[in-house]
């Protein structure tokens, strides 16, 4: 059983549908998850870009799917390593995944599927986070929609509103200098989503490079400028502050007039970036060919035939271990991670 039996490291999309597609080809999948509950960052989404759909519309699809397809499932459980077989053909290949104190679950082969890290804006001190009220993050602004109350800390409308991209992201002086793909698409959504709550209220967004890379994102970036009127400023805000009425002063330079400016919001928006998942260092240290790109992503094979290949044979990848992706990005990727394995099995050889 065991060497028919593929470990899935991690429960998100990616990992669900690798699940999912291993399932389908008549293998053994084993989904560990070391939350109480499958999803991964997108059972905390309210609505999901480009197409507005509910974010629990496809986290119950795709756990249903599992559900049906009789799919293992081992909650509270986290991977600590990966495992290396000894003595016989494979001495020293990967032969499963290491769980706390030690106990090995074997497998045939791994996928990793074990996510990212959101940037924790505290570490931007000059915004504030936890510091002043009404200074949010997206992750924030995602529950608050859930939870169907968008408002200020005493419970009234912000009537002025500001979005920040890139924080935590391209950013040298907290170590991330990738962009993280996702968040300009999220804040633009964001920004129609509480235009749609305060129709009344300004909305800025303070963007260095606007970055809508996927299909129909640029046209929801010109109806958030032509329908929802927000106001896109090209500049970075080096500082929020509290005012003495209690709201917050930003500021920052207008890059495209190159005039430094001053304003007063209730609600300012940090737009979050993906961080690489604090666990890579430790699985990549636990099997040699695996290892980390500069940005502490894992580093796939290549970036074209192998991007879902490990350095080490039997262990594959799917979302956004790897890189920040897209929610449909990560679902191809577990399908693909899912043939690889099962060819890699057939095989017993191929990576
Ligand atoms: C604010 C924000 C909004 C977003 N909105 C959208 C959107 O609208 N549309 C869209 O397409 N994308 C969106 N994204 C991106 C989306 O969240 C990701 O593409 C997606 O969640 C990545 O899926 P994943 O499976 O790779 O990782 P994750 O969702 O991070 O799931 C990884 C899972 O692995 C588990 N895990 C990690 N390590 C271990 C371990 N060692 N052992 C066991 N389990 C482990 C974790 O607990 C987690 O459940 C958004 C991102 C952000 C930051
Ligand atoms: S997607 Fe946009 S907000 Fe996010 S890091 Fe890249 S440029 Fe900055």
């Amino acid at each position: 059983m065991s060497s028919k039996r593929i470990v899935v490291i991690g429960g998100g999309p990616a990992g669900m549908q690798a699940a999912l597609s291993l399932a389908a080809g008549g293998l053994k999948p084993v989904i560990v998850e070391r939350a109480g509950e499958l999803g991964g960052k997108l059972k905390e989404w309210h609505r999901l870009f480009p197409s507005m759909t509910e974010a629990n519309e496809v986290l119950t699809r795709l756990t249903g799917e599992i559900a049906e397809a009789g799919v293992e499932v081992m909650l509270h459980t986290e991977v600590e390593g990966i495992a290396l077989g000894e003595g016989g053909a494979h001495d020293g290949a990967p032969n499963g995944v290491v769980l706390a104190e030690g106990k090995k679950l074997p497998a045939g082969a791994v996928i990793v599927a074990s996510g990212f890290d959101i940037f924790d804006a505290r570490q931007k001190e000059e915004y504030g986070y936890h510091v002043y009220d009404n200074v949010f993050t997206t992750v924030d602004i995602e529950r608050m929609l859930n939870g169907d109350k968008v408002a200020l800390s005493d419970g009234t409308a912000p009537r002025r509103i500001a979005f920040v991209h890139c924080v935590g992201s391209r950013d040298e002086k907290v170590n991330q200098r990738h962009c993280s793909k996702v968040c300009c698409i999220t804040a633009v959504k964001q920004a129609m989503e509480l235009r749609e709550r305060f129709p009344e209220a300004e909305i800025y967004s303070f963007y260095m490079d606007i970055r809508m890379f996927g299909p129909g994102y640029e046209e929801l970036y010109q109806q958030a400028q032509q329908e929802s009127h927000i106001n896109f400023i090209r500049g970075r805000v080096s500082e929020a502050s509290p005012t003495i009425d209690g709201r917050i002063q930003i500021k920052a330079e207008d890059t495209l007039v190159g005039r430094p400016l001053k304003m007063s919001v209730d609600m300012v928006v940090l737009a979050v970036g993906m961080k690489a998942a604090a666990g890579n260092e430790k699985l990549a240290a636990s099997c040699d060919g695996l290892s980390l790109a500069p940005s502490g992503f894992l580093a796939p094979r290549d970036m074209f035939t192998g991007c879902v290949s490990s350095g080490a044979a039997g262990v594959f990848y799917a979302g956004t271990a790897t890189a920040p992706k897209t929610i449909g990005e990560c679902i191809a990727e577990g399908a693909m991670a899912a043939q690889r394995a099962a060819e890699y099995l057939k095989s017993g050889a191929k990576r």
